[in-house]
Formats: structure tokens, C-alpha cells, sequence
């Protein structure tokens, strides 16, 4: 079996070296003696939509919001997903797939609702810094492990209700304050996780290729896995977990403000009826 990888936009959303997940990807293919062919596709070129796996990687709020616009002209990657396609979508990418997302010029734009999230601003920090994120009973059932990686976005996202997160936060801020991280649907996983998040949880890597080729025989995982328990032990370091509390503080503070603005400004005149 041949399986097909595509590397979405990585000339507008390759700013934090995601496009690794595809190498991790194919390389796990071939060791397991399958076929695995990665093509990228640029901002000038026509996503197909015939690909069993796509990556999507981060990026920054311009190009995101590029990318964000080619992707609901084509509608490329909603006919993969409605066709069974695997997507691995990373903190720009998770919040283009979502349901909206603030553009570069603080408006809403639509996102391509391939996920049940929207992604807002909030005042305060960005949220930067090692994380870790232990998963959802669901996904631990399917073999996946507690994930680290590294974080780096303003926006704020927010579940919709029945969306499935990768997992509860453990070190760092995830989606919003310190709870959730990332979210699922169907085949569409995205996540905050940068590193490439699938060279240092190969759990995780497995799990996606296992909805595509099905059962997988086991590799070597000896080097990964002891790269996966030095980042649980030293990746947080106190500082990094000290930072992230102040930045969970800021940011829960930040949408407090945001939730009085909107009662403020739905609220009746006195004397009104
Ligand atoms: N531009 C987005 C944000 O800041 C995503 C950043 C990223 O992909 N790392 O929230």
C-alpha cells in the first residue's frame, strides 16, 4: 500500500518547523516497509484533495489568515476530510479549521469549520513555553500517551459543546487557560503542540497512521521515547511552569474582562422595558 502526504502551505504556515510531522510521518511508514510519498503544495499551487494525509502547520496571523482564505476558496481539504483523510492541524492551522478566528486586524473571519472551535483575543500574554497535556480517556485507550511539545500563540480557543480535546493541560496553557488542549473531530486532529509534535510523541504519530494503514507493527522507539521522558522530566522546568502560571493567571483575568465587556454591553438602559 502507498499512502500519500500533503505538506499544506508550508511557505505561509512553516514558521515553527511543523512540516517535520510529515518526514515523522512517512519515515514510520517506510520503516513498516510501506509506500509513502510526501508532496508540498505552496500558496501558488492547488491543494488536491485526493491525499490520505494532510499537514498543516503554524504560523503567523497574515499568512494564517492567506491560508485561511485559499482553503475556503478550494474547499480542498473539506472533500479529503468528507473523502476519509487524515489532518494533523497545528495552532494556526488548528484555528483556520475551526469554526472563526481573529484575522491580523482584530476582526473575526471565518474559519474552515472542519473543527468544533473558535479562536479569540484576549488582553494579555501570549501563551509561550514548554507544555504538556495528558489525554483524553479516549485517545489514551487508542495507545496515546502523555504529549509534550512546545507552544507559542495569542489566540484563545474555545470548545464547542461534544467537541473532544486531545487532553487536559498538565504544564503550560493549551487552548485557553490551562484546562483543554486542542481539539478532534473525526479524522481532524489539531493541537497547539509545535516541535514537530509528531518526532516527540510517536503515540501520537501512531495513532494518526493507524486510521489510515490500519494495525501497525511495532518499531524501535528506544531514542523518541527517551527524548519524550528527558522533556517530562526537564522540559517544564520550574521557571518554564512558574512563567506558564503567570501567563494562565493573565489570560483567565483577560477573559473575565472580555465576558463584563459583553454583559456591559448587552445590558438594558435603566428604565428601559
Ligand atoms: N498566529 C496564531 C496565534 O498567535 C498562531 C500562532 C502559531 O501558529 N504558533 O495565535
Amino acid at each position: 500500500m502507498s499512502v500519500s502526504v500533503a505538506l499544506v502551505y508550508p511557505d505561509l504556515l512553516g514558521t515553527y518547523g511543523d512540516g517535520g510531522n510529515a518526514t515523522v510521518l512517512a519515515q514510520r511508514l517506510r520503516w513498516r516497509g510501506y509506500e509513502c510519498e510526501v508532496a508540498s503544495f505552496g500558496a501558488g499551487d492547488a491543494v488536491p484533495s485526493s491525499c490520505d494525509i494532510y499537514v498543516v502547520g503554524g504560523g503567523e496571523d497574515l499568512p494564517q489568515s492567506l491560508a485561511a482564505r485559499k482553503l475556503a476558496e478550494s474547499r480542498a481539504l473539506h472533500r479529503a476530510v468528507d473523502k476519509g483523510a487524515v489532518v494533523l492541524a497545528i495552532c494556526a492551522g488548528l484555528q483556520v479549521l475551526g469554526e472563526s478566528f481573529v484575522g491580523p486586524d482584530g476582526r473575526t473571519s471565518a474559519g474552515l469549520g472542519l473543527l468544533g472551535c473558535t479562536t479569540t483575543r484576549v488582553p494579555g500574554a501570549r501563551a509561550v513555553g514548554e507544555i504538556v497535556v495528558e489525554p483524553d480517556p479516549a485517545w489514551a485507550a487508542l495507545g496515546l500517551e502523555s504529549c509534550t511539545g512546545f507552544e507559542n500563540h495569542g489566540g484563545v480557543t474555545r470548545l464547542a459543546e461534544g467537541t473532544v480535546p486531545v487532553g487536559k493541560v498538565s504544564v503550560g496553557v493549551g487552548n485557553a487557560d490551562g484546562t483543554l488542549e486542542g481539539a478532534v473531530r473525526g479524522r481532524v486532529w489539531g493541537t497547539y503542540l509545535h516541535g514537530p509534535v509528531l518526532a516527540r510523541n510517536p503515540t501520537l504519530a501512531d495513532l494518526l497512521l493507524t486510521w489510515v494503514v490500519g494495525g501497525l507493527a511495532p518499531l524501535d522507539d528506544s531514542r523518541p521515547e527517551a527524548l519524550h521522558r528527558e522533556r517530562l522530566r526537564n522540559g517544564p522546568s520550574e521557571r518554564a511552569a512558574g512563567v506558564a502560571q503567570v501567563q494562565r493567571a493573565v489570560r483567565t483575568a483577560g477573559a473575565a474582562l472580555e465576558r463584563l465587556a459583553r454583559v456591559g454591553t448587552g445590558r438594558r438602559r435603566p428604565g428601559a422595558s
